[in-house]
């Protein structure tokens, strides 16, 4: 028995070794260099290749190597098995501190001192009013970050598919709850799933729902947002600003108008990156519980597609 690790264009040496030491019995193997197909019964992938999984015949379960699990359901060979995802605090921990940060800097101006700076201008300016703030996705990431803004005194309303009751956020759900989630909103951050409801739900109907002069923040996926669109709404001034970490399409290609746009600010899908210890910790439960035929930890609900 074996597992693969199915994770293309990285540096997988700490993973293996943290693994090894965890289930030394256990023969690692790294796609694309896999001995024994045969021997497969579990498979840590992220971003593979479509129909890779395929050559894995006793294949019992796959597990995400991050939180997502948008590019892994892409695949339109992957095995009808058990998927699960990483979900891990120090993930929401970072999450929180990207956009603390990027929400500290929006209210200072920084974005709009940076370009003065270019222009040699001194035009000091009062911080930003940002009062309000929504939270699109209230899952292990979108709880933690709306818990921290209350925690910090900000007005807080929070969407999701079902309605939740959390302390503190004024909570709307489904397509009718989400022109009065997003109503009053200063900054509205994105930390939906990528699936087949919500590729392209920011788009122009969506912002002009927006408070004019609104700011958004999108840590989830790229394709969540309509980028034509939100370049037509930081152009129209509906949107005032614009700060994303993820992209359509990775790397963002040189030519790509958010690059150089003044009210865009791009950051390398750097929010939250998968903690190794955590995963591995994760990842040889669920190996051991794929073993002993027992429900995943954190298992992804293939219908929701998240
Ligand atoms: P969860 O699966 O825990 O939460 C998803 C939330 O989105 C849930 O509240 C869910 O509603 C809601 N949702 C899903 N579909 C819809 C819909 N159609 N309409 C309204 N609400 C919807 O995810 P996480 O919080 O763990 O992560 C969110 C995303 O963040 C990940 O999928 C990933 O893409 C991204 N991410 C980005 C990182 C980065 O570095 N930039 C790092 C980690 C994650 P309900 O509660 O009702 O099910």
């Amino acid at each position: 028995m074996s597992i693969a690790l199915v994770i293309p264009d990285r540096d997988l040496s700490r993973l293996v070794a943290a693994l090894q030491q965890h289930l030394p019995e256990v023969v690692i193997e790294q796609w694309p260099n896999i001995n024994q197909p045969e021997q497969v019964e579990f498979a840590v992938v992220w971003k593979q290749p479509a129909g890779s999984l395929q050559q894995f015949p006793a294949l019992k379960a796959i597990q995400s190597y991050g939180a997502g699990v948008d590019s892994i359901l892409r695949d339109p060979h992957l095995p009808a098995l058990p998927l699960s995802r990483i979900v891990d605090p120090k993930l929401a921990m970072a999450m929180i501190r990207y956009l603390d940060a990027v929400l500290r800097s929006y209210q200072l101006r920084l974005d709009q001192f940076a370009r003065q700076q270019q222009l040699a201008q001194w035009r000091p300016r009062g911080p930003r009013p940002i009062n309000h703030i929504c939270v699109l996705g209230l899952g292990e990431l979108g709880q933690a970050v709306a818990a921290h803004f209350v925690d910090e005194g900000f007005s807080v309303t929070g969407w999701s598919r079902s309605l939740k009751q959390l302390a503190g956020v004024q909570c709307f759900a489904g397509t009718d709850g989400f022109p009065a989630a997003v109503a009053a909103a200063d900054l509205v951050i994105c930390l939906l799933p990528l699936t087949s409801l919500t590729e392209a739900l920011l788009n122009e109907q969506q912002f002009a729902l927006f408070k004019k002069g609104a700011i958004l923040i999108n840590v989830a996926r790229g394709a969540i947002v309509d980028d034509r669109a939100l370049l037509a709404a930081l152009d129209s001034e509906q949107l005032q600003a614009a700060c994303l970490d993820v992209f359509s399409q990775e790397p963002l290609p040189a030519a790509h108008p958010f690059w150089s746009h003044p009210k865009v600010t791009v950051t390398p899908h750097i929010s939250a990156v998968t903690n190794i210890d955590t995963a591995v910790n994760q990842i040889v439960e669920n190996y051991r519980r794929s073993q002993a035929g027992t429900p995943l930890l954190h298992q992804v609900d293939s219908d929701k597609e998240y």
